[in-house]
C-alpha cells in the first residue's frame, strides 16, 4: 500500500492529482546516547513521530506530507564520544533553505519542521527565509511539545538520553535498547549558580560532564511512559498540523484578520 502522506512513497501521477499544502520536515541527529540507547536514537524518533504526526493529519484533511527527516545534527560538542557525527548549523541551514526553496517552487509555503534533537537551532534561519522566500515555517522541540505533561507521565527529570528519551525509545523500538547497560547519567553540575539557574547560557561539551554521554537517569523508563508521550504529543501536533492545512495564507496570516483591543 503506498503512503500519499509520505514523499517518498508517493509518485508524481498522485502528486500532479492532488497536490499537499502543508510539508513536515524532521530534524534529527547520529549521536552517542549513554550506552543503551542507539546512535541513531534521535534520528529514529524523530521519523517515527513525523511519520505518525503527518498519517493522522492526512486521514483528517489529505493535504499533509511529509519528507524524509534530516539525519544529521549539530554534534560539535559530543564529539569525543564514538562516531557522533557532526555537521555545522551553516551546512543545515543551507541544506533547508534549498529543501524549502524547492517546496515553495512547488506552491507550498505551509512547512512545519519537527526537531528532535537539542543541538540544532533554526531559530534565526526562520525569521531569515520566511522573509526571503514568502513561505511560513513552523517548528517544535519534541522534547519540549509535552513539557506541560511531562510531570504527570515521568519520574525524573529529563536531560540526555534519560527517561523520556530511553522511554519513547522503549515503545517504538524496544529491540535497540540496552538497558543493563545503561550507566546512571550522573554528571558534574556547572560551577556558577548563574548557569545551574538558566539564565546564564553556555553550551556544554558533553565529554566535561561524564564519560558516558548521557546526563539523566533512565531507570525508571517505560515503554508504557513512552507511549503515552508519543500519543500525547501526536495528537497535539497533528491537530495543528490539520488547523494548518485548512487554514488560507491570506494578508495578515498566520495571525487574525482582526486587530484584538
Ligand atoms: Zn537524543
Amino acid at each position: 500500500m503506498i503512503n500519499e502522506w509520505d514523499l517518498t512513497q508517493t509518485n508524481q501521477a498522485r502528486l500532479k492529482q492532488h497536490m499537499p499544502n502543508v510539508a513536515v520536515l524532521g530534524s534529527s541527529a547520529i549521536e552517542a546516547h549513554n550506552y543503551h540507547l542507539p546512535e541513531g536514537q534521535d534520528f529514529l524518533h524523530t521519523e517515527a513521530i513525523v511519520k505518525r504526526v503527518a498519517q493522522m493529519a492526512w486521514e483528517k484533511t489529505s493535504s499533509v506530507i511529509c519528507l524524509p527527516t534530516i539525519p544529521y545534527g549539530v554534534d560539535c560538542n559530543l564529539l569525543e564520544f564514538p562516531l557522533t557525527i557532526h555537521v555545522k548549523q551553516t551546512t543545515l541551514d543551507l541544506m533547508l533553505t534549498e529543501i524549502v526553496a524547492s517546496l515553495a517552487h512547488h506552491g507550498i509555503r505551509k512547512i512545519v519542521l519537527i526537531n528532535g534533537h537539542g543541538g540544532n537551532d533554526f531559530t534565526p534561519l526562520v525569521r531569515q527565509i520566511q522573509a526571503d522566500l514568502g513561505v511560513f515555517i513552523f517548528w517544535c522541540n519534541i522534547y519540549e511539545v509535552g513539557q506541560d505533561k511531562h510531570n504527570e507521565i515521568f519520574d525524573t527529570a529529563d536531560d540526555h538520553a534519560g527517561e523520556l528519551e530511553t522511554s519513547m525509545a522503549l515503545a517504538l523500538f524496544p529491540e535497540l535498547v540496552e538497558l543493563e547497560q545503561a550507566d546512571s547519567g550522573a554528571s558534574r553540575p556547572f560551577q556558577f549558580e548563574a548557569l545551574e539557574q538558566g539564565w546564564i547560557k553556555t553550551s556544554r561539551m558533553f565529554s566535561n560532564l561524564n564519560d558516558h554521554c548521557g546526563n539523566a537517569d533512565p531507570s525508571l523508563s517505560t515503554a508504557e511512559k513512552g507511549q503515552q508521550y508519543l500519543d500525547f504529543i501526536c495528537n497535539r501536533i497533528s491537530n495543528f498540523l490539520i488547523e494548518l492545512a485548512e487554514a488560507d495564507v491570506n494578508d495578515h496570516f498566520p495571525h487574525f484578520p482582526e486587530i484584538k483591543h
